[in-house]
Order: structure tokens, then C-alpha cells, then sequence
């Protein structure tokens, strides 16, 4: 028994707002943590009903940590009229937009965005996508798949046609992996489109710029992991993703990482070479080199900005990793300068790419999905400062959700963020959301074997059926 709980408070910290005691006690009803993992069971301490215990002790007084306020009937009626006046003054803009933003946070399904803006600021927070006028749902699927990926779903988003899982600015005529089924194929994009009607265009990711998402801006592949020649030996007759970007060049701004597959290639080019030699090309590699061209833009010159050999990095260790690299708010501050300088207008697309990945490694926080959510946020909120709404359309919006929820009844946010005075009890306080990542086990055996068709190294292969938040825990803390 001491083991048990020992272990249990080890995994599941007591905080002063839930006093969460696993005790071991056969009478109580069960909660099975996972047998799996640990091979053991815990026992939670219920008072009520099973479904949904009281977590605080019994008689237990607690600190007020809410504002008293909040405690008050007034408060709620003023709060609810405040925001029925905002609502009230939305104005539906008729005209026809002159500019248009797409922010795509990759991956970035709605409990992401309710964990991030807790984060950010609590329950009650305001985050800058959800200070915009009109808010709806996106139903995402593949023609071929349930769960779709970031190359399909660009491939809606931004050509407007559905695609297959894994292929990108292709129909779904296209197959997986087959190059002669994507010619003929091709479909054009909204920035090719913006492009043809005299706009500036551009985007901004923080992944390669050829990986999946971007790609959909520029990219027919029938392959979304075509990223260089390298990776398709002997497809003659199709081009990789680094080399179609770079013959792309009428993009006027393109930023993000994924340095390697222009440089390290079969055809020997180094691309990143051709395209510092072009006269009407300004190629910026860290993020002094930006700031310094931000104040040089011109309407003719192209800005190029390749800031990573692959993705950039995550905006949790930035600082820290890869201090050249500039944040997501900057580069959007840049690509919006730029574009702007057009009188026809622009189009712009901009991705928080990383909020998926550390979602895939199952992430949320450290490292991970909510602090790019955090900045991808940021980013939002700058950009809609620097252009004018009543000419410019704004979207926001993910490709698709991911394997990522919350469950369970955490303490609200005040409990655990007032008393941050330490990284570690931050990670175990912030833990009580029961952050829980699944990751998709129908999907580990297609993926595996897609990636032998493609000779690629399989990335999932080695998950087990479940992977729950506690291993993050053990993570955070140890
Ligand atoms: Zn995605």
C-alpha cells in the first residue's frame, strides 16, 4: 500500500485546490490508470457519485483564489449584456476584399485551443482568433480517408478541391506515391490564383517550406514527402517539392525551414545558392538578417527566408536552441510589409506548423503544441494590428484536429498559475488539465506500410495502442 501511493502522489501531485488522494481502498470504486503501462491499479478517493467525485476532502476549507466578484449574480448579467453588445456590432462587410490572410495552426483542434488559451491566460482569456467578428466549424476528411493529413487538407483549403491522403495540389485522380497519375491533374491554388489577378503573394510557415502545408500554395506531387530528388529515385517525370518552389518565381515572399532538400541533392544544384545569386531576390538566413531587410523592402525584390536546415524550432526552446532563428510574429510582421507595398492588394498564407508535430510526439507542453499555439496566437493578433479589416479578409483556422484531449475535472486556472514560482511545479500543476494524447493506431499499419513503398524510416511504428498523458507526467518531472 505505502508503494501504491507513494507512486500515486509521485504521478498525480496533490494541489490545494482538488486534493487529489489516491488511497487504496478495495470498497471504493476503481480508476483504472493504466495496467498497461504501469501494471497497477489506483484508487480514487470519491465522495459522491462515480461519475463525478468530489475531489476535495471532506469538510475541507479551500483559499478563495477566484476574484469575489465572480462569486456575484451582477457580474455574470454585466458580462453576458458586454458581450451581447459586442456581438451586436459586428458589421458584415460587403465589398469585395482587397487582401487576404489564411493562419492555419496545423493540427490545431479545438482542445488545443481551449489548453493553449488557458495557457495563454486562463479560462476567461480572449485569445486574438477568438477576438475575431464570426466563428464556424470545418468539416475535414480526405476523399480517401476518414482522418485526413496536412497534404489533403491543403489541397481543399487552398485550391478548393478535395484531394487524397498524402497528395497535394492533385485531384483525387491522384494516387499515393504515383507519379504518372498525378499529370494532368494538377489543380491551381488560390495564391496562383491571387498571383494571376496582379496581387502580391506569399507564406510563411514554420516547418520546410515544401513540407506538407505550404506545399498546397505551390506543389503538384502525388507524393507529400517528395521534398527533394533524393527521395524519388528514378520518377522522371515528376519534380521534387524544393526544385517546383524554386521554379515557382513569382512567389514574392517564402519563409520557414528546410534548407537540406535545396542543397543536398541527386541533380547536385544547390538551390539556395541559385537563389542568392538572383538579382531580384533578397534571402535572409537568421533572423538579424530579416530585421535588416524589413527595412529595405521593395515592391520588385522577392523575400527569400530559409532560417532552418529542417523544421524551424519549437517556440518553447527557441530562445534557448536556435536563438538565430526568428519567431512566427516576425516573419508574419515581415511578409505583411512586404506584400503590402502592392496597391492591387496581396494574399498571404502563414502556418504554425509546429502545434501538429509536437502533437503528432504526443507533446502538448513541453516542447511542445501550446506554446507554438501560444505564439501562432501572438502572431494572429500582431498581424490583424497591421492591416486594415474593412479591406482585408482574415481567416483562421487548422487543416485538421489531432490526437489530443482533456478530460477529466481540473481545477481552474487561477489555482494552479498564481502560485508559478517554479518551472517544475508549473509542469505538475499545469498536468491537472489530464491532458490525454491518443495516437492513431488504425493508421500504424497504412503508415507503415506507405513509408516501406516510399523507403522512408517508419516514424510511428513504434507507439504502443495508447499513450496517455501520465507518461507525459513522468516526463515533465523526472
Ligand atoms: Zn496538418
Amino acid at each position: 500500500m505505502a508503494a501504491i501511493r507513494r507512486i500515486g502522489v509521485k504521478l498525480l501531485p496533490k494541489n490545494d485546490c482538488s486534493e487529489i488522494r489516491f488511497v487504496r481502498d478495495k470498497k471504493e470504486r476503481q480508476m483504472k490508470v493504466s495496467s498497461l503501462i504501469f501494471g497497477l491499479y489506483f484508487f480514487a478517493e470519491a465522495h459522491d457519485d462515480e461519475y463525478h467525485p468530489s475531489i476535495r476532502k471532506k469538510g475541507e476549507k479551500i483559499d478563495v483564489t477566484w476574484p469575489l466578484e465572480e462569486e456575484k449574480e451582477d457580474f455574470w448579467r454585466t458580462h453576458g449584456k458586454d458581450r451581447l453588445k459586442k456581438m451586436q456590432q459586428k458589421r458584415e462587410i460587403k465589398t469585395k476584399a482587397k487582401n487576404a490572410i489564411l493562419f492555419i495552426g496545423d493540427g490545431m483542434g479545438i482542445p488545443s485551443i481551449t489548453a493553449g488559451r488557458i495557457l495563454a491566460g486562463g479560462e476567461n482569456h480572449v485569445s486574438s482568433m477568438e477576438s475575431l467578428d464570426f466563428t464556424g466549424l470545418v468539416k475535414t476528411y480526405n476523399v480517401d480517408y476518414q482522418t485526413p493529413d496536412s497534404a489533403g487538407t491543403a489541397t481543399a483549403y487552398l485550391t478548393g478541391i478535395k484531394g487524397n491522403y498524402g497528395t497535394v495540389g492533385i485531384t483525387a485522380a491522384g494516387r499515393r506515391g504515383d507519379c504518372s497519375s498525378q499529370l494532368g491533374n494538377e489543380v491551381q491554388s488560390v495564391l496562383e490564383k491571387a498571383k494571376a489577378a496582379g496581387k502580391s503573394v506569399g507564406f510563411v510557415t514554420t516547418t520546410y517550406v515544401n513540407h506538407a502545408s505550404p506545399s498546397g500554395v505551390f506543389g503538384k506531387s502525388a507524393e507529400r514527402t517528395w521534398y527533394s530528388d533524393k527521395r524519388m529515385a528514378n520518377l522522371k517525370n515528376c519534380k521534387d517539392l524544393a526544385l517546383q518552389l524554386f521554379e515557382h518565381d513569382d512567389i514574392d515572399v517564402i519563409m520557414g525551414g528546410g534548407k537540406e532538400w535545396f542543397v543536398d541533392r541527386l541533380d547536385q544544384r544547390d538551390l539556395i545558392q541559385d537563389w542568392k545569386n538572383e538579382a531580384n531576390v533578397t534571402f535572409v538566413e537568421n533572423e538579424s538578417q530579416l530585421k535588416a531587410a524589413m527595412e529595405d523592402l521593395t515592391l520588385e525584390k522577392r523575400l527569400i527566408g530559409i532560417f532552418a536546415n529542417r523544421h524551424m524550432e519549437y517556440e518553447y526552446v527557441r530562445e534557448q536552441d536556435a536563438p538565430e532563428e526568428p519567431q512566427l510574429r516576425l516573419m508574419a510582421e515581415a511578409a505583411i510589409k512586404k506584400l503590402s507595398l502592392n496597391p492591387n492588394g496581396f494574399y498571404l498564407f502563414v502556418e504554425g506548423g509546429k502545434i501538429d508535430l509536437a502533437h503528432h510526439d504526443t507533446m502538448p507542453v513541453k516542447n511542445g503544441s501550446l506554446y507554438d499555439w501560444k505564439e501562432f496566437d501572438t502572431m494572429v493578433g500582431n498581424s490583424i494590428q497591421m492591416v486594415d479589416l474593412n479591406e482585408t479578409i482574415v481567416m483562421v483556422s487548422a487543416d485538421h484536429s489531432h490526437t489530443f484531449s482533456i478530460g477529466a475535472y481540473g481545477c481552474s486556472w487561477r489555482k494552479y498559475f498564481r502560485s508559478w514560482n517554479s518551472t517544475r511545479t508549473r509542469w505538475r500543476e499545469y498536468y491537472d488539465l489530464r491532458i490525454r494524447e491518443w495516437t492513431r493506431i488504425q493508421h500504424s499499419r497504412e503508415r507503415k506500410q506507405s513509408d516501406r513503398r516510399n523507403k522512408l524510416q517508419p516514424t510511428n511504428a513504434k507507439r504502443v495502442q495508447t499513450r496517455v498523458g501520465y507518461l507525459r507526467w513522468k516526463e515533465a518531472f523526472f
